[in-house]
């Protein structure tokens, strides 16, 4: 059955503004065994730009999955939230929140502006590889997208 799962290549927009982050996210992802393509952006307005295909992002694809970091310049990810979440065009793409804030508030807020889950960054190496692994395993593998 292991031949089964999901070999179709899945695009993710990875939207961090912590460099470390997204080597983090980087690596853990190519230790796994999915068939990704994954866009960093670190801003909350280009990510918006490239969603919208505004600009330079005219051929920008379609992201499958969103990992959406919270506290970012220019536009951060509440703001970005709400903006997908708000546009017919973009609302049915999952998004991951997935940030270092453990405030009460932004785990109630971003469920409320619909994110698909919230996950606290792990803070040592191991369980960073963990969650991003899980996150593979259900969101690559075996949920189906739409
Ligand atoms: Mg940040």
């Amino acid at each position: 059955m292991a031949e089964k799962i999901n070999r179709k290549l899945i695009d993710i927009l990875l939207v961090e503004d912590n460099p470390g982050d997204v080597t983090l996210i980087k690596e853990a992802l190519k230790e796994g065994q999915s068939l990704n393509k994954l866009t960093v952006l670190a801003d909350g307005e280009t990510a918006l730009a490239f969603l919208r295909r505004e600009g330079s992002y005219k051929q920008a694809p379609r992201p499958d999955l969103i990992l959406l970091d919270l506290n970012m310049p220019r536009k951060d990810g509440r703001e970005v939230l709400a903006a997908i979440k708000t546009d017919p065009e973009l609302k049915n793409i999952p998004i991951i929140v997935l940030t270092s804030s453990e405030a009460q508030q932004d785990i109630t807020n971003a469920y409320n502006m619909q994110a698909n889950c919230y996950i606290t960054k792990p803070v040592d190496l191991k369980q960073y590889f963990d969650v991003i692994k899980l996150i593979e395993d259900f969101w690559l593998k075996t949920v189906k997208l739409p």
